[in-house]
């Protein structure tokens, strides 16, 4: 072969392999399409990737972990550059990340830390100790202004215990609850306290408001329930439809102040409708914003904005994170946090 043509090949191959590194292949592993939330994060984060030059692979896995696992060792087959993974249960996946850095893949955890793997490189999320905490306080201040001084009956749900959030959710909420359990201000009649005794595994709805029915037969046959701690709003609906089964919001009985999280649709139809009290809002926006800028430092070689370094030990190392602003949203500001910042049209609540 001549010179010229050796050299036209080579630069030829040069240019192919740039062009497709630029490009770069992401795969993205969402748990399932059961929950707005998710799906509103699989459309963001495509259209971010997208929009930048990637070319994206999303699968959704229902809940179900071997089916996540299966995606994402076949995503690994095929040749992606980076995964982004919102793990299903965040302990199972040490042996596929494992198999990704044996690739060369780079992984990035969204919103839920995947845990006990040194193989991972960041993690975009939300404050999420700092949920629990609006959570809690936008309870206290329905309680407040709905019972009066108190003291106040309430019920404790956690999220599901694979999910590292959970435990960040249920301890941010308890350090607002737990001095005024102390001080007798907040009483809980079933004495169910702890996340191994509070946690709804998969954040399963139903199991939520069979767990809520077992409490009000139980624990309220002579007393009435004020509050009820609910770390997103799937758990909301089951437990607002247990206590709807047996009168509250009807008659005498006022609807107790329940929270939620993610602002889905229904969630924020039933503020409106005066029974879910608030809800927290998470811009999917900014977190697949957040993740797309870690994807062009992995692939660029550079590194991300970062602005957590100390919060996220994941059992094996302390995960380099950038922590997104959850917002606290009831009916008094919900026009102006959900509408206003253009997450959704009027007409989606009319
Ligand atoms: C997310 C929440 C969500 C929950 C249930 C958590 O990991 O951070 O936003 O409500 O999962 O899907």
């Amino acid at each position: 072969m001549k010179i010229k043509t050796i050299l036209a090949a080579a630069t030829a191959v040069i240019a192919l392999s740039s062009a497709a590194y630029a490009e770069g292949f992401v795969g993205i592993a969402m748990p399932t399409k059961s929950s707005a939330r998710w799906i509103a994060d699989g459309d963001n984060m495509v259209k971010t990737l997208e929009a930048a030059g990637y070319t994206a692979d999303l699968q959704y896995a229902e809940d179900d972990i071997p089916n996540q696992l299966a995606q994402i060792e076949n995503m690994i087959t095929k040749g992606v550059d980076v995964l982004v993974i919102a793990a299903i249960d965040g302990t199972t996946l040490s042996n596929a990340l494992e198999n990704a850095a044996a690739a060369g893949v780079k992984v990035i955890a969204y919103d839920r830390l995947i845990r006990d793997s040194g193989d991972l490189d960041y993690y975009a999320t939300f404050d999420n100790f700092k949920v629990g905490v609006l959570q809690a306080s936008s309870l206290v201040e329905g309680l407040k202004s709905r019972f009066g001084d108190g003291p106040y009956n309430v019920e404790l749900f956690g999220g599901s215990p694979d999910d590292n959030n959970a435990y960040f959710f249920y301890d941010g909420a308890m350090s607002i609850l737990q001095p005024l359990i102390d001080d007798g201000t907040v009483v809980v009649p079933s004495g169910q306290m702890g996340m191994e005794t509070v946690g709804t595994l998969r954040w399963d709805g139903s199991v939520a408001q069979a767990r809520m029915d077992n409490i009000l037969s139980a624990n309220y046959t002579n007393q009435e329930v004020h509050g009820v701690l609910s770390p997103y709003d799937g758990l909301s609906i089951g437990i607002l439809s247990s206590l709807k089964g047996v009168g509250y919001g009807s008659g005498d009985l006022k609807m107790p102040i329940v929270s939620g999280q993610d602002a889905e649709v229904p969630s924020v139809k039933s503020i409106l409708a005066g029974e879910q009290y608030s809800t927290i809002f998470k811009d999917t926006r900014e977190l697949a914003k957040v993740t797309v800028g870690m994807v062009d430092a992995v692939l660029g070689g550079s590194e991300p904005e970062i602005n957590d370094t100390s919060t996220y030990d994941n059992g094996v190392k302390v995960v380099p994170s950038f922590l997104l602003e959850p917002v606290s949203v009831d009916a008094s500001n919900w026009e102006e946090v959900l509408i206003g910042s253009g997450y959704y049209t009027k007409d989606q609540f009319q």
